[in-house]
């Protein structure tokens, strides 16, 4: 039997996973190492007792005892806390999702990849933070990494058989997010509730708000940078309202290889269950007549500054993925919590890549586990600095 881990298993990516474990036969076909999730406690504990999990661990150490009591009496083992979830990829599988969100999903997937694994990477948090570091580990261990996010995951199709020297370009889609109608004056005035409102996909709350602000988009870029290893100018962005055209690949014979299909995360999550296989999947497959035309737009760079800074993280280098990723983080909880406007996310994002760029000997520190870390906290730092000064 194929054994499986879940990282982030009672979010929306975990869920959809189970979702087609389930369909395959559950426990009766794959064998589940481990489960973990976060505060869901009682959505873990329910889904390690329905694929009779060997270990399920919460990465909060004031839920354990709660997910004990929950878990008591099923032979289930039980186990909290950030280190806990590190161990847990230590565990001897033959594939595992990388499903936590933000950079709380670095650690986990650098360990599953020392001991070869298979990883179904879905945590784009950790290519753009430590992208060259990431590869690196894999190609040591001898690790494959196959991406599960729907536009990567399209490229990596579309590369099936081809040279990616022939590769001249690629483009992502976005679907421009909740406010891509929106007056641009307007914007200021946003709230969380109505930018955790996708237009095409159902997912998890910071991700959505992340595609109203297109900072979703602009992880997006840098993760096609690292894990196909093209050039930051190879690599475009186009505005998609329909979602259903994930990606492109362009060759240098003129070619243009698109990947469509419904907006359904369960196609990128099956790919990577089944690869190198094609497996059914339980995705609505698309009318094109019925849908009748595509549409395709350049994104506007005053409604998505996000995507800008994207590019100047790439030609920054170095650990500048970090600073990025951890600064978005840190004004995205503001933003969620009512500190910040949603406008103001840019602005903080920028602020601490000024600052961190004028220092010498951050982003330009050898990309390791450490550094990468340290420099999360002082981005965070600095993110709360420019929120001060935001509020002055
Ligand atoms: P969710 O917020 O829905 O789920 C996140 C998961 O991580 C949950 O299991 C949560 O536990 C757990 N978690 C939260 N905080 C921590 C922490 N500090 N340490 C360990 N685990 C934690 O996120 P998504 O499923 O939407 O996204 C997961 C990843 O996949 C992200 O990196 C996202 O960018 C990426 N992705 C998501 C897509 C989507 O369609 N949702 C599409 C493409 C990529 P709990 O809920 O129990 O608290």
């Amino acid at each position: 039997m194929r054994r499986i881990t879940i990282f982030g298993s009672t979010g929306s990516i975990g869920e959809n996973t189970i979702d087609l474990i389930d369909r395959a036969g559950g426990a009766e076909t794959y064998d589940i190492v481990a489960l973990t999730g976060g505060r869901n406690v009682a959505r873990l504990a329910e889904q390690a007792k329905r694929l009779r999990a060997d270990l399920a661990v919460t990465a909060f150490d004031d839920c354990y005892a709660d997910l004990r009591d929950a878990l008591a009496g099923t032979g289930i083992e039980v186990a909290a806390g950030e280190s806990a979830v590190e161990q847990a990829a230590t565990r001897p599988a033959d594939w595992i999702m990388s499903a936590i969100v933000g950079a709380a999903g670095l650690k986990p997937g650098l360990r599953a990849l020392e001991h070869g694994t298979t990883l179904a990477l879905a945590n784009k948090e950790s290519l753009v933070t430590a992208g060259p570091l990431l590869m690196q580990t894999a190609r040591a261990h001898g690790a494959t990494i196959l991406p599960v996010d729907s536009e990567h995951s399209a490229i990596f199709q579309g590369l099936v058989g081809e040279d990616i020297a022939a590769v001249e370009r690629i483009i992502i889609t976005a679907s421009g997010g909740a406010f891509r109608d929106w007056p641009v004056q307007d914007l200021a005035s946003a709230t969380p509730a109505q930018a955790a409102t996708h237009p095409n996909w159902d997912m998890g709350q910071r991700i959505t708000i992340d595609s109203a602000s297109m900072f979703n988009k602009a992880l997006e870029v840098i993760e096609v940078k690292e894990f196909f290893g093209v050039r930051p100018d190879q690599i475009e962005v186009l505005v998609h309202p329909e979602s259903l055209v994930h990606a492109l690949v362009g060759f240098r014979d003129g070619a243009l290889m698109a990947h469509l299909g419904a907006a359904d995360m369960r196609h990128a999550i099956g790919y990577a269950l089944n690869w190198p296989e094609r497996a059914e999947l339980p995705v609505a497959r698309l009318d094109l007549a019925g849908i009748g035309q595509l549409n395709f737009r350049a994104p506007d760079p005053a409604r998505y500054p996000a995507l800008r800074l994207a590019y100047e993280v790439m030609a920054m280098g170095g650990l500048a993925g970090a600073v990025f990723n951890a600064a978005k983080e840190r004004a995205l909880d503001a933003f969620i919590a009512g500190e910040a406007g949603f406008l103001e996310m840019a602005g903080i994002v920028e602020h601490v890549l000024d600052r961190v760029s004028g220092q010498s000997g951050l982003i330009d520190a050898p990309i390791s586990l450490e550094n990468v870390l340290q420099l999360d906290q002082t981005a965070r730092h600095y993110a709360a600095e420019g929120l001060k000064r935001n509020e002055q």
